[in-house]
């Protein structure tokens, strides 16, 4: 056996440590023979200090942080490639996860706020029509570590603090519930001295269930759903999850979600002409938003032309920019709350739905 493998060998038997919560930090620590203390100093390093070395966690004895060293990991991804954009200043970030997958997180900057955009999986089951992760297929959930990482990574190379993450980047987080929690959880620790949990918004394309149980951990991140159409039939063609999860237990659930954690839903709206930009589409939402407190996001379509598409998701036209801003004004005009989204990172491939790699 040649010594690289054996140091893959060694490395795969190491405790990861990031993405542990406190408490978790805390069995570890124990069963190291060490005092439980140690669990919140080491939670300070890696998530508010967000060091890349045990070395550089100088209030641990320099024989503990050999031991920890020797015994346990801290990173789980590593950058592959940054591409910036001209237009906008949008930053693309291309991850490779330990096991040699690759995912992207996007840094989304604007005049008052910097929004990180992570994934939650490699890859994407869901297979939404107009999005293009959907189209490379589903690998695996990522773990709470490599959720978080992507910010301590992302906040290492960008010089303003980022002050919002949503999770709309590859993958589908309510299918990766306990991972996801977690991370929110993490955030949510009374120790945690960055971004709060209430600046985080989980956008799911609807898993009823999950949305429940969301509401029921207590915690108080927001919920972006991916609505992009009012009318069950129609939605299952862009949306085949809608199938399996009706528009109506989804409604159901996001008003329980609404009552319960006493927040504000947004309603995700890809434009897509000829197919949610008619005049029944905008009736139909503005009856959804008087029902649900709640504002609408409404979001050009970034087209899938370079992933040469099949099947419906080859027919898709974005709404002209003319229409959209009228759609936004008559929903403006019904009392309902929109936010026209500018497409951002375009020229580098890092807008909404465009996060496949060419392998
Ligand atoms: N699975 C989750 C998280 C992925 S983010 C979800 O569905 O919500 C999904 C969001 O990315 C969609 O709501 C939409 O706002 C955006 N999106 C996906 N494909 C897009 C495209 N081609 N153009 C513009 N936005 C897109």
């Amino acid at each position: 056996m040649n010594s690289l493998s054996e140091e893959t060998k060694k490395s795969n038997k190491k405790t990861l440590l990031k993405g542990m919560l406190r408490g978790e930090l805390r069995d570890f620590f124990l069963s190291i023979g060490e005092k439980e203390y140690r669990a919140d100093q080491a939670f300070n390093w890696m998530y508010n200090y967000r060091v890349e070395n045990f070395s550089e966690m100088l209030n641990m004895s320099k024989e503990l942080r050999v031991k920890l060293n020797d015994i346990a990991l801290l990173n789980t991804l590593s950058l592959r490639e940054k591409q910036v954009s001209a237009i906008d200043g949008a930053v693309k970030l291309l991850l490779e996860t330990s096991g040699g997958n690759l995912i992207e997180s996007v840094i989304l900057p604007e005049k008052t706020r910097v929004t990180l955009c992570v994934s939650t999986q490699v890859g994407c089951p869901l297979d939404c029509k107009f999005c293009a992760t959907g189209l490379m297929g589903y690998k695996r959930n990522l773990s709470s570590g490599e959720i978080f990482d992507q910010y301590a990574l992302a906040q290492r190379l960008y010089d303003r603090p980022i002050t919002n993450i949503v999770f709309m980047g590859m993958g589908e987080p309510l299918l990766n519930f306990e991972q996801t929690v977690k991370t929110l959880m993490i955030f949510a620790d009374e120790l945690n001295k960055g971004i709060s949990h209430k600046k985080i918004t989980v956008s799911t394309a609807g898993i009823p269930h999950k949305i429940i149980d969301l509401a029921d951990t207590g915690l108080k991140s927001k919920l972006a759903f991916s609505l992009h159409s009012c009318f069950e039939e129609e939605r299952e063609v862009i949306m085949p999850i809608n199938k399996k999860y009706s528009l109506k237990e989804n409604l159901e659930a996001i008003e329980y979600f609404a009552r319960k954690t006493d927040t504000w839903i947004t309603f995700e709206y890809v434009m897509l002409r000829g197919i949610n930009d008619r005049e029944k589409d905008i009736k139909a939402l503005t009856k959804l938003c008087r029902r649900i407190k709640s504002k609408v996001n409404i979001i050009p379509f970034n087209s899938l032309e370079h992933m040469n598409p099949e099947g419906i998701s080859a027919e898709l036209i974005p709404t002209s920019r003319e229409k959209i801003e009228k759609f936004a004004d008559k929903l403006r005009e019904n009392n309902i709350s929109v936010f026209l989204r500018n497409t951002q990172g375009e020229d580098i491939d890092a807008a909404c739905g465009q996060l496949a790699i060419k392998y």
